[in-house]
């Protein structure tokens, strides 16, 4: 019998045997996976994809210019995608938020719509005090940017809505590149936010990311108990959140900011004072932190405690091999200039590099170094980044606590 394909709407079909991961709602088709894209279609346009025998997958965005082919939507073949979807999947994403997880009792700070594991793959909204950052990261959502904001507007109550990039990441979606762009009155060029009781300075023009790191709260305040009377080495440190906390929690004999970014370190140094720490001991230095490393393990230099959370060492799967040689030379390096009995911890936010690989990287750091390890925790983003598990490329961030010895 012919494969019978519904309508004259437009439509993608896999390819024989490709189909397994989308009937338990995986929501990316790459490209290698269709076999034909019957009708016209435009880049983020809406299209049914069926299996090569015509059975109905899902909805999604297209997009020919992007590894990932095709977004999913839904896996209902009855389900609209018109403005009530989008209605919809926001006010869902914003309840888990306040009525669930009561995020504000926490932090003024914190994000509302996590991509594919709200429902919405390409768009990603973080809460800024009143104010709201948002990026649409797929094709599907940039065409209906209006739409989103208005309803951002509505359903979060938020003045002013900014849209900001870090740079090349619209570009990997065929986007046009957009930097910063405001809709609403122009908030102010630097805001304070309030995460457990501490005070954060955030640039949402100038700042990394949307502005603040946010998916590292819990961690930072799960080690902020872990300072006692211990030289802290905070790598990678962007606004200073985990030495922030550790000082503040921890009587710490002294905090070593590090960072290549001569901005993060300004403002890690604002922090610190914002929070009344300048009595602790201190230092911010400005350097490549695989270069300084060496210099101290050479000069003797010694920590009790040292966090290393580098950015996206893999942001595709062509820099997966690259990624995970650095993510163990800098483990590698921390290792060797800890104290015997000093925490390591090791951070990965690359969606692409699993645990069980993670876990290996750190093991052989270890080995290569002569010292033992014993991991005490491992977590992840806080519960304001929801994991979708048909996505397990969505869990991206991967933070471990260890003794080393
Ligand atoms: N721990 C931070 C977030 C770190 S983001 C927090 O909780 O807020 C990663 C940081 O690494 C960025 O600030 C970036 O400027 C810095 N960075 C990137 N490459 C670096 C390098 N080679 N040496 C030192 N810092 C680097």
């Amino acid at each position: 019998m012919k494969p019978y394909f519904g309508s004259n709407k437009p439509k993608v079909i896999l390819k024989k045997g490709k189909a397994k991961p989308f009937w338990f709602h995986h929501p990316w088709i790459f490209s290698g996976a269709i076999q034909e894209i019957k009708g016209n279609t435009q880049n983020g346009d809406l299209v049914d994809v069926f299996e090569d025998s015509g059975k109905f997958i899902g909805k999604g965005f297209i997009n020919q210019k992007s590894q990932i082919a095709v977004r999913l939507l839904t896996w209902d073949i009855h389900e609209k995608i018109d403005p009530e979807f989008f209605h919809r999947k926001i006010a869902e994403a914003i309840r888990l938020r306040e009525n669930v997880l009561a995020m504000s009792s926490v932090s003024s700070a914190y994000r509302l719509i996590h991509s594919e594991a709200d429902g919405l793959p390409g768009l990603t909204v973080d809460r800024y005090n009143d104010l709201l950052c948002v990026q649409f990261l797929s094709i599907g959502m940039d065409q209906r940017r209006d739409l989103i904001v208005d309803v951002l507007r509505q359903e979060a109550h938020a003045a002013t809505i900014v849209e900001k990039y870090s740079p090349g990441v619209r570009q990997r979606e065929g986007l046009e590149e957009i930097e910063y762009r405001v809709y609403g009155p122009e908030p102010p060029e630097k805001i304070v936010i309030t995460e457990y009781g501490l005070q954060f300075e955030v640039s949402l023009r100038k700042g990394q990311k949307t502005g603040f790191y946010l998916d590292q709260r819990e961690n930072r305040r799960k080690l902020s108990r872990y300072g006692h009377q211990k030289r802290i080495l905070d790598g990678f440190c962007y606004s200073g959140g985990f030495g922030i906390y550790l000082a503040t929690k921890s009587k710490v004999t002294e905090v070593v900011f590090m960072d290549s970014s001569a901005p993060a370190l300004e403002l890690a140094q604002a922090n610190w004072k914002l929070n009344q720490l300048e009595g602790t001991k201190s230092a911010f230095i400005k350097a490549d932190i695989f270069e300084k490393l060496v210099e101290m393990k050479e000069a003797n230099e010694r920590f009790d405690l040292i966090i290393l959370d580098p950015p996206k060492v893999a942001p595709d799967t062509a820099s997966l091999k690259s990624g995970l040689e650095s993510l163990e030379k800098i483990n590698r390096l921390g290792i060797q200039i800890l104290n015997p009995g000093g925490i390591l911890v090791s951070c990965d936010c690359s969606g692409l590099i699993s645990w069980d690989v993670f876990l290996k990287t750190l093991n052989k750091a270890a080995l290569d170094s002569n010292r033992g390890i014993k991991i005490f925790d491992c977590s992840s983003a806080g519960p304001d980044h929801p994991v979708n598990p048909a996505c397990p490329e969505n869990a991206y961030l991967k933070v471990v606590m260890s003794e080393i010895s």
